[in-house]
């Protein structure tokens, strides 16, 4: 996997602390709160299986940096057929606008950010999930 590199070029954000990146980790995102909360059943209709049946999160991101976009999925898979759904959680967005901590994360497929996503109606909902 391709190593992310803001390296200047993404101006106007620049000079940040490794405190406040740190800080910028829950800003915003999924996390910190309900953290007890089991995560949310979801409901795809599978293109293997043919009908809708319960969706699982894989625990995996799939990055995709492009130039000056980035594309990022958190993949879900049929618990029957294992057939992959990726929901999206940034969609040609500008390296800049991503905190390096979180972009670090995705690429690391960390569990807990992948989980924190598992249970936000917000993220669901974007992506068109049906779940209870
Ligand atoms: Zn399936």
């Amino acid at each position: 996997m391709s190593h992310f590199e803001t390296d200047g070029k993404t101006s106007g954000r620049s000079c940040r602390s490794m405190n406040q990146q740190e800080a910028e980790k829950t800003n915003g995102f999924p996390g910190g709160e309900n953290r007890e909360q089991a995560s949310i059943r979801v409901y795809h209709r599978c293109g293997g299986c043919g009908k809708k049946l319960e969706f699982l999160n894989s625990g995996k991101f799939r990055v995709n940096a492009n130039g000056s976009s980035v594309d990022v999925w958190l993949i879900y898979r049929c618990k029957k057929c294992k057939h992959s759904w990726n929901l999206t959680v940034y969609e040609r967005t500008k390296p800049s606008k991503i905190p390096r901590a979180i972009f670090e994360a995705f690429q690391e497929n960390d569990g807990e950010l992948a989980a924190a996503f598992g249970r936000s109606i917000d993220f669901l909902k974007k992506n068109r999930a049906e779940f209870k």
